[in-house]
């Protein structure tokens, strides 16, 4: 074992409602494409055939509360609030049932996007990084255990803009849950405690601007809130 040439970074720790210790973040997955409204407000429907992925860093991690910048490079930065799943447990290859009893808890986060990035990279057939993975992208509000949170049902999930509402919808309306999403995500990888799914967004998404304040909620747990300050 070599010293290190400069400092190395740990896994930022999501706290967790009710427990001193908190949930270290090790990798983000995204689903896309998750409710029927918002693929149809893309121009595009759920898949059938099968569910589809990308990544974020876990570097991109923002606590709820924060005050953030306007992403660079973008003049088209959109909120997409998500209900997102914790992984409790190491999960591969798993059904259905495994991958449920794997679920350590839920939190609220926000997928922003750099949807104008994101519209070329669709056009020519390229990947979505520039999009979706960049510095502070992904928002996420304290993790509340599965025990608290109950079963998914039609929990309520909503944001507003400035106070305004933007997406209101309810987690019965994902077109694939999360058990599912989860179980089919671990035919790819080895799943382990400290990885983030997020469940994909209803319609409703939308800019903000600087000075925009982002909230969204979901019924049982925190909400997630950030507020953007100028672009640096
Ligand atoms: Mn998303």
């Amino acid at each position: 074992m070599t010293g290190s040439l400069f400092p190395q970074k740990s896994y930022p720790i999501l706290p967790v409602v009710g427990e001193d210790e908190g949930y270290p973040v090790h990798r983000i997955f995204c689903v896309g494409q998750n409710y029927a409204d918002h693929a149809k407000e893309m121009g595009s429907s759920v898949d059938m055939e099968a569910p589809f992925y990308f990544m974020k860093d876990a570097s991109t991690l923002v606590q709820s509360g924060a005050t953030v910048p306007y992403a660079p490079g973008t003049e088209n930065l959109h909120y997409e609030m998500e209900l997102v799943i914790a992984i409790g447990a190491p999960l591969f290859q798993a059904t259905e049932a495994e991958a449920e009893a794997a679920i350590y808890g839920y939190a609220s986060g926000l997928d922003m996007t750099r949807r104008d990035l994101q519209a070329a990279a669709k056009q020519k057939g390229r990947p979505w990084d520039f999009a979706k993975n960049f510095e502070q992208s992904s928002i996420i509000a304290p993790i509340t255990r599965k025990e608290a949170m109950g079963p998914i049902a039609d929990q309520r999930l909503w944001l507003t803009l400035d106070g305004d509402i933007k997406q209101d919808s309810k987690l019965s309306a994902m077109a694939r849950g999360c058990a599912e999403v989860l179980s089919y995500l671990s035919r790819f990888y080895h799943l382990q405690p400290g990885d983030l799914l997020m469940t994909g967004t209803p319609a409703g998404i939308g800019p903000v601007v600087a000075g925009s304040v982002v909230r969204g909620g979901i019924d049982g747990l925190d909400p997630v809130t950030v507020t953007y300050s100028a672009a640096e």
